[in-house]
């Protein structure tokens, strides 16, 4: 058993490695040292709870380590990169859950007024996130629609849920009991929050709900800290949801839209697109790679689909065949291309692509009219020209990477469908694009063939 005291001093070790590895994860260069830093301050923070005086009995601890090891290595060896973000959306999930029953936990001590109210707090966040996290879980894996779902009353029945939620929050710190009706009642009512704060939010909106929950998950775990009076549990807790914050308002910066908006408006649900028509223009892989052989500029534009055809090794190996052929390449990166927040830099850097080459949207968009080519790799709503033009498009407003401007543009992709906010995309049908149909893995592979012969 250790002293308080050295249990304490290794918390704030243990934090200062959290905060050192958020620091590195800022980075794409640093951001694998920063992942290291933050789980060896995890396991330092581990270690110390195990061996401060407070546990009755290792049993169910040992239990509990094996089946997270268990599920911890099965997830990582088994999950596919295009699944991750469907894995954060049930880590922030289970995040919550486990707020929601630590807060309960701290029920069968010693609770006065503070403590009933901490623990509300982490049942009532704990369990909203718990189940707003398991629709964000289906919307993404497309297990339910991902389109906004709202309905005549909507704010109305929310707002009731609210109000019967505080009700029953604010009865239970008057009498708090772990068996109190109310607390059922509020795990009840925050879980049913979760799921109708969740369901009109859709489309391209998505990236900003998983990361609200992600902050949502850390705020639930700090009351959970303050509740079981866990110093190290407040420090984390806070600080994923400090962070977790600062990412949404990225995502609604690089979306242009508020908070507010994203999360009353319901996207895409009230407005429809116009549909768009005209002649598609196909091109072979071997006359790209003419046009490609020609061009002085190109700049490489991936999405979700590049991620889904696992496409970025030969892509690398493009764009390093046209350097060597005295071709200006850079990578151009939307933020929210993708399923997860830096998806694109994430796979680009798996392939080796050099960071300098990684060019973001609001430097590389100035350049574009001066670009040979511009070469889209399953990518959709992040080139999708209507957000300038189309004031009826659930997308109007938010900035784009403009290849339209380029002066030829390839689009890699399979087939003339939509991306994840379902809309038409009028590049497709523009007179400087070449559409090269197939899967994008294969399409380049062959570009790369060519180009050899
Ligand atoms: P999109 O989802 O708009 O489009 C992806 C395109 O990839 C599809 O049109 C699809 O067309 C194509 N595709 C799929 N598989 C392949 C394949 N094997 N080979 C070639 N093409 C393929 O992706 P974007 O990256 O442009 O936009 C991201 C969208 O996801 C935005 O709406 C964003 O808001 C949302 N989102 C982003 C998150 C984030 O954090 N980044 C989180 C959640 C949602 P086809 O089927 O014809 O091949």
């Amino acid at each position: 058993m250790l002293d308080h005291l050295y249990i304490n001093a290794a918390y704030i070790v243990a934090a200062a490695f959290f905060i050192f590895g958020l620091k590195l994860l800022g980075k794409p260069a640093t951001a694998r040292k920063g992942n290291l830093f933050s789980a060896v301050g995890m396991l330092i923070a581990i270690i110390a709870t195990l061996l401060s005086n407070q546990i009755l009995d290792w049993n169910w601890i040992l239990l509990g380590v094996a089946i997270g090891i268990v599920i911890g290595v099965a997830a990582s060896r088994l999950i596919a990169m295009t699944a991750m973000p469907e894995m954060v959306a049930v880590f922030n999930g289970l995040g919550g859950g486990a707020s929601l029953l630590v807060g309960w936990v701290a029920l069968f001590g010693t609770v006065n007024l503070f403590v009933a109210i901490t623990v509300v707090l982490s049942i009532l966040i704990g369990g909203m996130t718990f189940s707003g996290s398991a629709i964000a879980w289906g919307k993404l894996s497309e297990t339910i629609t991902s389109r906004a779902l709202v309905f005549s009353g909507q704010r109305f029945v929310n707002s009731a849920i609210l109000i019967a939620l505080i009700t029953c929050a604010v009865m239970f710190v008057l009498e708090p009991a772990h068996n109190s009706p109310y607390l059922y009642a509020v795990i009840g009512l925050a879980c049913l929050l979760g799921i109708m704060a969740v369901i009109p939010i859709g489309g391209a909106d998505m990236p900003v709900v998983i990361s609200l929950l992600n902050s949502y998950s850390g705020l639930a775990a700090c009351a959970a800290g303050f509740a079981i009076n866990n110093v190290i549990l407040i420090v984390a807790g806070s600080l994923v949801g400090a962070a977790g914050f600062i990412l949404t308002n990225v995502m609604c910066k690089a979306m242009n839209r508020s908070l507010p908006n994203v999360l009353f408006s319901g996207f895409g649900a009230a407005k429809a697109a116009t549909e768009v028509d005209g002649e598609v223009h196909p091109i072979s892989a071997e006359d790209a790679t003419l046009i490609l052989e020609a061009a002085s500029s190109v700049a490489f534009v991936p999405g979700y689909g590049m991620a889904v055809a696992q496409a970025q090794h030969v892509l690398c190996e493009l764009g390093e065949l046209l350097e060597s052929n005295g071709t200006e390449v850079s990578y151009a990166i939307h933020p929210v291309a993708g399923r997860m927040p830096g998806h694109m830099n994430v796979l680009l850097a798996e392939a080796n692509v050099s960071y300098d080459q990684l060019i973001e949207m609001d430097d590389i968009n100035p350049r574009l009219d001066s670009i040979d080519v511009a070469v889209v790799i399953g990518a959709n709503d992040v080139v999708n020209p209507a957000s300038r033009t189309d004031e009826n498009s659930p997308i109007y407003g938010m900035p784009i990477i403009n290849v339209d401007q380029a002066k030829t543009v390839f689009v890699l992709k399979r087939t003339m469908a939509s991306g994840f906010a379902g809309i038409d995309n009028p590049l497709f049908f523009g007179s400087n694009t070449r559409m090269l149909f197939g899967d994008a893995k294969t399409s380049i592979s062959s570009m790369i063939s060519e180009f050899k012969t």
